[in-house]
């Protein structure tokens, strides 16, 4: 079970079934000190943005971040949904999505893709399930472009769970992200109460890669808010 899980979706995402409270009474429910809600990028993200304005940043003992997953779209590019104010988010997550793409199995332009993003948009934290099936990348290119930028590559349980990404694949992006010092996400991508904090699959696949301690953003409550204070003043540049 994860203390602090950095990739969450409510029902305010399309794909999530389960209100925030039901996801922070869960949490609680569960023992777990930390929740990144991460909602995808839809809509005009009304909600994203009350809960990075109007809602506590603790809730019944649980911290809350608020965050967003974006998708990386053709090109590089980003939608930014018009209501959501990055300077008011603690964490920016974007990963390739089938739905909103057409280019794929294209490890070079996937590549190409990603550098152009972390370029354009330098408030982004955290890149989510990056060895998707049809979306898989350079590894040490990833890797090297990752340590330039200072952002987290994730091990994403739900992926791994069901079969999105190939154990082999992140195995070895992991490998390379390790030899260049990438900061490393373990979340778990939650979209039912069934999946919150889980990490069956990825807690064997850390151990198998031997990623050393001092790389894991969100071991710790301190270290996931290291993380985030490191990267606060990325938000200020968007
Ligand atoms: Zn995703
Ligand atoms: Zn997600």
């Amino acid at each position: 079970m994860l203390d602090v899980d950095l990739h969450v979706h409510t029902n305010k995402s399309p794909c999530g079934l389960h209100s925030l409270l039901e996801i922070l009474g869960l949490a609680r429910d569960l023992g777990m000190s930390m929740l990144a809600i991460t909602d995808h990028d839809v809509g005009n993200g009304h909600g994203i943005r009350v809960l990075s304005y109007r809602f506590p940043k603790e809730w019944q003992g649980v911290h809350v971040l608020a965050g967003i997953e974006f998708s990386i779209l053709d090109g590089g590019k980003i939608k930014l949904p018009g209501s959501v104010k990055i300077d008011e988010l603690d964490i920016c997550l974007a990963g390739f999505h089938p739905e909103s793409r057409t280019i794929r199995d294209n490890r070079v332009k996937c590549t190409d893709d990603l550098e152009a993003v972390l370029n354009n948009y330098p408030f982004i934290d955290i890149i989510s399930h990056p060895t998707l099936t049809g979306f898989d990348l350079e590894h040490e290119r990833c890797a090297k472009i990752l340590a330039r930028h200072g952002v987290a590559i994730e091990v994403n349980n739900s992926s791994l769970r069901y079969e999105k990404e190939k154990k082999e694949n992140l195995l070895s992006l992991l490998k390379h992200c390790i030899s260049f010092r990438v900061p490393v996400a373990i979340n778990s991508d939650a979209h039912t109460a069934v999946e919150l904090g889980q990490d069956e699959m990825t807690l064997p696949l850390i151990k198998q890669a031997a990623v050393p301690a001092e790389l894991i953003v969100n071991s710790s409550v301190d270290q996931a808010l290291a993380f985030i204070d490191k990267r606060r003043a990325n938000k200020k540049k968007s």
